[in-house]
């Protein structure tokens, strides 16, 4: 096992449990993904997963068609900021920045980023870029347009479960060597929407007090400043019981508790939550629609056909992106995406 400080993180996590006893699954999952988005680059064919803007370079460029028509129209603010949350290679940005170009909308680039080694291969593509560890280094002043995909999910989630008495928060335990998740803890009933707090025993709610206070610090800095936030990600529509936290490693699923930090962790994202957020702060909230029907609308057909005559010789490969991006089994149901607004802000395309 690869370690940042010399020691694999999964022995420190057991020495840890070992003195003070089990912990949540929420700082298991944290200090799981930190390290492993601190040391190395996941992303691509020969990484552990494939995000939508590895696919092609139409995702991003469809995305950056999105923001520049919302700048057009919203009377070309000269002060805007482009603004990443979890970047990874850059890709998407570069993509978006080369479209939106096109119409002149050339904004300063700020990405939200914590992770060194993704940081470094950003830079590579982005050399004007600026680097912030959070939402709240952002600029204070001009409108934001706000891309982000798949980030929420890798934010770490609790996990709420209901046993014979109530509902207690899942933690992660060391036994036999090896982590365990177990149930403990004073009774969360109260957390629990009224809907869901009558579900079968055994029946797990997840919340995400991190998703929530990105979410929270980045609508209203939009409230305040003006602009919009396109947010793409798997999902589903709460409240519901279900437990989604999965570990991906070479492009399938594995153990979530072996090896913690060697593996990408994530959960769905409720975009009830989201956009309950979003409104909270004053934001203007398009419902989620699937990343297939956005790709649609905003053109993915004819831009097939666009490159496909550009380079006949690499029609099935564009093909295949397109159908991978927008297919109902593929990532176009799964994937959702909602778009937040400033009030008085141009209506969004797509939605
Ligand atoms: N958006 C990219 C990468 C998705 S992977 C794409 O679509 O290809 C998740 C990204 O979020 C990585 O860049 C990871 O380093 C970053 N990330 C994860 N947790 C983060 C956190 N708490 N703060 C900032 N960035 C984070």
């Amino acid at each position: 096992m690869p370690a940042i400080d010399g020691k694999p993180l999964g022995g420190r996590l057991a020495r840890l449990i070992g003195a003070e006893g089990p912990i949540p699954l929420a700082r298991f999952m944290a200090e799981a993904n930190a390290h492993y988005y601190a040391t190395r680059d996941p992303l691509g064919a020969e990484g552990d997963f494939v995000t939508a803007p590895e696919v092609s370079q139409m995702f991003g460029e469809l995305v950056g068609l999105w923001l520049s028509d919302i700048w057009t129209r919203a009377g070309k603010p000269s002060n805007a900021h482009y603004v990443e949350l979890g970047p990874g290679r850059g890709t998407l940005a570069e993509d978006a920045l080369r479209a939106m170009r096109a119409v002149r909308f050339e904004p300063p680039i700020h990405l939200v980023e914590t992770s060194p080694a993704l940081r470094q291969s950003q830079a590579g593509r982005l050399p004007t870029a600026r680097w912030h560890d959070d939402i709240d280094s952002l600029p204070e002043t001009g409108p934001l347009f706000v891309i982000a995909n798949e980030f929420f999910d890798a934010l770490p989630i609790r996990q709420i479960q209901r046993g014979e008495n109530g509902w207690h928060e899942v933690m992660v335990d060391w036994r036999d060597g090896a982590f365990v998740p177990v149930t403990s803890g004073p009774p969360l009933d109260a957390l629990i929407p009224e809907m869901l707090r009558e579900a079968p025993p055994g029946s797990i709610v997840e919340t995400s007090p991190a998703v929530e206070s990105a979410a929270r610090g980045l609508a209203e800095r939009i409230a305040e400043q003006g602009g919009t936030a396109l947010i793409v990600d798997y999902g589903y529509v709460g409240p519901a019981t279900g437990d989604t936290l999965q570990a991906v490693s070479r492009h399938g699923y594995a153990d979530v508790f072996a090896g913690p930090g060697e593996r990408d962790l994530t959960a769905h994202v409720d975009f009830t939550v989201l956009g309950r957020t979003a409104k909270k702060a004053g934001l203007v909230v398009h419902r989620p629609i699937g990343q297939g029907e956005l790709l649609e609308s905003l053109g993915i057909g004819a831009r097939t056909a666009a490159l496909v005559r550009a380079a006949p010789h690499r029609q099935t490969e564009l093909v295949a992106a397109r159908d991978r991006l927008t297919a109902d089994d593929e990532m176009g149901r799964l994937f959702k995406a909602t778009a937040w607004l400033a009030r008085d802000w141009p209506e969004p395309a797509a939605f």
